[in-house]
């Protein structure tokens, strides 16, 4: 794990939650981000024939979509406004910085390759939730975030254990010996 803390949206260092509102509007624009590049991933994986983790992508979607809808029930039920909020992005680079384009996802990108960046990505949520742990003196809100972040544990496990299924990527990953015809 990386040194410091970066914050999951934009640029800024630090989000302190003032209240559990807050904390709501963002963290369902962690989990929608995610629940869409879950998809995303799978339909990548599915045009390299690769099934079996599609197939893990589109139960990591769905699962992330449990949490949208059950943080949306909650905006709801409390009528929390909603503020606009700058869109949660998915880094798309391991260590770089945050990326903001979702077409650099490369097409040739290999299963190894796609689950780095999903442990990445649920790494850095779970991170997010648990600086907000340990920096907010709103009870409520702190014991949403704990749940969270204990969530984005268990999602960081689940990758883990699918990393360990697939080979790491050859050298020659982006090869590609009949390139699309076609590309924007
Ligand atoms: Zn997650």
């Amino acid at each position: 794990m990386r040194g410091k803390t970066e914050s999951a949206t934009g640029g800024k260092k630090h989000v302190k939650m003032k209240d559990i509102a807050e904390l709501l509007m963002h963290a369902l624009a962690i989990e929608t981000e995610a629940v869409e590049r879950y998809a995303q991933l799978a339909d990548l994986m599915e045009a390299h024939n690769n099934y079996e983790t599609a197939n893990f992508f589109l139960k990591m979607s769905e699962i992330e979509q449990l949490h949208v809808d059950q943080i949306a029930d909650m905006i709801k039920s409390r009528k929390v406004s909603s503020a606009p909020l700058e869109k949660y992005r998915w880094s798309t680079t391991p260590e770089g910085p945050e990326s903001t384009d979702p077409a650099d996802l490369h097409y040739l990108m290999t299963p190894y390759q796609a689950l780095v960046l999903a442990l990445n990505n649920e790494q850095r949520a779970h991170d997010f939730y648990s600086s907000i742990v340990t920096s907010t003196k709103n009870e409520a809100v702190r014991r949403f975030a704990a749940a969270l972040a204990e969530e984005e544990e268990e999602h960081v496990a689940m990758v883990k254990v699918w990393l360990d299924k697939v080979p790491k990527t050859p050298e020659d990953w982006d090869y590609d010996d009949d390139p699309p015809a076609i590309q924007d």
